[in-house]
């Protein structure tokens, strides 16, 4: 293969990979893109100012810019009927904290575990004088408020999948 065609195989690959999942707002409903008109009224009506616009237009959530309280308002904005109201246990998105961490690298810092009520994370001791965070997704509720407090911008968000049951004979 001539290094032309392995170079445009390459962009091909990395063009057909597919786009991360967007972070909908609470009570996003499975025809969300069908049925959203980017009309704006969720984020106008978000009290926390987390709903910010996509490329696309569609709103999506920033916790970079705060915690969700899962409060319904933006749910009961959208006359689209593109979000409708949810409990917070419907909120399928759970935090991971990656190893830019201050902590793992030896930087003192507690803010995340500070900021979650849950009690979802916890720190172990480790050697050198750093700690390593400890995430119970169990624990966590996706409320995004140890990412909006993360100094290093560690803490990302993942739908986690559903445990493969054991299949029985
Ligand atoms: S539930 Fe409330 S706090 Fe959360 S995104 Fe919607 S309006 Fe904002
Ligand atoms: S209020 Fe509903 S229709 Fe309007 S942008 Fe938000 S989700 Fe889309
Ligand atoms: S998203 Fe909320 S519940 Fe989950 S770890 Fe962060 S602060 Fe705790």
């Amino acid at each position: 293969m001539t290094t032309e065609h392995s170079r445009r195989n390459f962009l091909r690959g990395r063009l057909s990979q597919p786009e991360p999942p967007r972070m909908r707002p609470p009570g996003a409903q499975p025809s969300f893109a069908n049925l959203c008109t980017h009309c704006g009224d969720c984020a106008r009506a978000c009290p926390e100012a987390i709903i910010i616009r996509h490329p696309s237009g569609e709103p999506v959530v920033d916790f970079a810019r705060g915690a969700c309280t899962f409060c319904n308002a933006c749910a009961e904005a959208c006359e689209a009927g593109a979000l409708k109201p949810a409990a917070p246990s419907d909120w399928p998105w759970r935090a991971t904290i990656d190893t830019s961490c201050f902590s793992l690298n030896g930087v003192f810092c507690r803010s995340c575990e500070d900021a979650c009520e849950p009690r979802a994370i916890r720190f172990r001791l480790m050697t050198a004088g750093r700690s390593a965070p400890v995430l119970d997704q169990d624990q966590c509720t996706g409320c995004g408020e140890c990412a909006s407090t993360c100094p290093a911008g560690a803490i990302a968000f993942e739908v986690p999948r559903p445990a493969t049951e054991e299949k029985t004979a």
